[in-house]
């Protein structure tokens, strides 16, 4: 790739003395370099920020949603060069459900925001006076984002943030700085200048901007999507502060099949709820628990239909799976893989391929002690576990420090939804399991996270409460 990245910061592309390489997972091959900022370069993108603020937050709302609208544009003018740049560093395959469906979704998720709105609420008007409940914008939100979905989740922090009257500074993941760099970039062509900014950094250089965003002092709002442990140090490094805060942590979400199952039916349905965006899914389903009448015939139609699936570099058309995104997390899904052969059957796969090529690999006969079961894979592996009684079954699935999302399927759809309520998570489907939509709140319970994105609910996480009473 021959075009340079740059930080946007302000009203202009912001040099920066170093840079850091950003791999290829497909190839190895480097792809760009991201630059390396200093802690003296997220204080100007804050200051930035900052300054941009005064005047954005009191533009009117339609202008701002007018803003959302123009961003949606810019995109998808632009939106093959974002999603080539997204393939390149990320893995994730050009075609299916990978980079260009990903970067459709950025430009509906901003149309969508566009429609939003946070009116003032009269919550008394009689002889004993009038109250007003008015939701402010908190000043500069932090976002800091994660390597599996580097602009979809980028756009899921930046539009609502920037809605309500905020300004923002965002720290993509070092694994994926491009796509953000680039988007942030055409982001801040049709908006004024410091509304968005961009700052990256290796973690490894040791300048650690998203532990300096967590704590800086002209920084009022952090949401963070990542990894639970992450999420800890964001809570601690934000407490002195009294940030808002929005976590978007890991989830180890549970799927129950139960026993009167059309097999070949749902098989479809439970491979791309597994192994989306090869299984580096925040929402996906990550434990898979069968009954013991349907087992045999669910892990058949599973095994069968994964086999349909290609897995290659994610530049070829004929694509539908890519790499695993990195070494460390490559590293993490071969060893729950060879734990888990050493208790289980592997029904496919088992066998990590050339560089970070890892096939779709099933394995049955865990239990809830085994690893692959009762951590967060985070990659194209699946324990499967049979059980006889349904009365255990809710027990064994909350049985889980994470809570983000779970599943229920069945041909008896209100016994499903039934079952559905009784899960602890913050999300839970019916015969599907992932699908994530603009209008309906997301988040985790338990220790996948704190507070909700989407909808009116996501948005009111970007504001403060002023009660006006007279
Ligand atoms: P990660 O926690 O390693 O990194 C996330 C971000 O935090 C990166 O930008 C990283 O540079 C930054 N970071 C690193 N150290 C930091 C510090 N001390 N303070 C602040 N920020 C710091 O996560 P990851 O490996 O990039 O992503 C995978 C994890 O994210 C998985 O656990 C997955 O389940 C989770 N995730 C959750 C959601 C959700 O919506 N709940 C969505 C996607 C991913």
């Amino acid at each position: 790739m021959s075009k340079a990245f740059s930080l946007t910061i302000g009203d202009a592309a912001y040099a920066v003395d170093s840079t850091f390489d950003v791999v290829n997972p497909s190839t190895g091959a480097v792809v760009g370099q991201a630059p390396d900022a200093s802690t003296e370069d997220l204080d100007a993108a804050v200051a930035a920020a900052n300054s941009a603020f005064k005047a954005w937050s009191v533009t009117s709302e339609k202008d701002r949603q007018a803003a959302c609208i123009a961003i949606a544009d810019k995109l998808e003018e632009n939106a093959e060069e974002l999603a080539q740049i997204l393939t390149r560093e990320q893995g994730k395959p050009l075609g299916g459900i990978g980079s260009r469906w990903e970067v459709e979704k950025v430009v509906a998720w901003a149309r969508f925001t566009s429609k939003l709105s946070l009116p003032v609420e009269g919550i008394q008007d009689n002889e004993a006076g009038r109250v007003e409940l008015h939701r402010k914008p908190l000043g500069v939100v932090g976002s800091i984002t994660p390597w599996n979905f580097p602009l979809l989740i980028a756009m899921w922090h930046v539009a609502p943030a920037i809605l309500s009257g905020n300004t923002v500074v965002i720290k993509p993941s070092p694994y994926t700085p491009l796509s953000t760099l680039r988007m942030i970039e055409l982001m801040s062509e049709v908006l004024p200048a410091g509304v968005v900014n961009c700052v990256t950094g290796s973690d490894s250089s040791g300048s650690n901007i998203g532990g300096a965003m967590s704590a800086h002092e002209g920084i009022r709002k952090i949401v963070f999507t990542g990894s639970c442990g992450t999420g800890e140090k964001v809570m601690e490094s934000a407490a002195s502060t009294m940030k808002r805060l929005t976590l978007e942590l890991g989830g180890n979400d549970a799927g129950i099949v139960l026993g009167d199952v059309d097999a070949e039916a749902i098989a479809p349905g439970l491979f791309w709820g597994i192994f989306i965006n090869n299984g580096q899914t925040c929402g996906s389903l990550k434990r898979l628990y069968v009954h013991e009448d349907a087992h045999d015939q669910v892990v058949d139609a599973l095994v069968a239909f994964a086999k349909t699936i290609k897995v290659g570099d994610g530049l070829a058309e004929s694509s539908v799976l890519g790499p695993i995104q990195n070494q460390m997390q490559f590293d993490k899904v071969s060893r729950l893989v060879a734990d888990a052969k050493s208790r289980g059957d592997v029904k496919l796969g088992g066998e990590p391929g050339e560089g970070l090529f890892f096939p779709p690999t099933i394995i049955t006969g865990l239990s809830n002690d085994d690893s692959l079961v009762s951590e967060e894979q985070f990659g194209p592996a699946i324990g499967v576990v049979k059980y006889t009684d349904q009365d255990d079954i809710i027990a064994m699935a909350n049985d889980s420090d994470n809570g983000l999302g779970g599943s229920v399927w069945s041909s008896d759809v209100e016994k499903a939804r039934a079952l559905a309520g009784q899960l602890e998570c913050g999300t839970a489907w019916v015969n599907k399991h992932g699908a994530l939509q603009p209008n309906a709140p997301f988040g985790g319970v338990k220790k996948s996270g704190l507070g909700v994105e989407f909808g009116d609910e996501g948005l009111k996480a970007y504001t403060d409460i002023q009660v006006i009473m007279s």
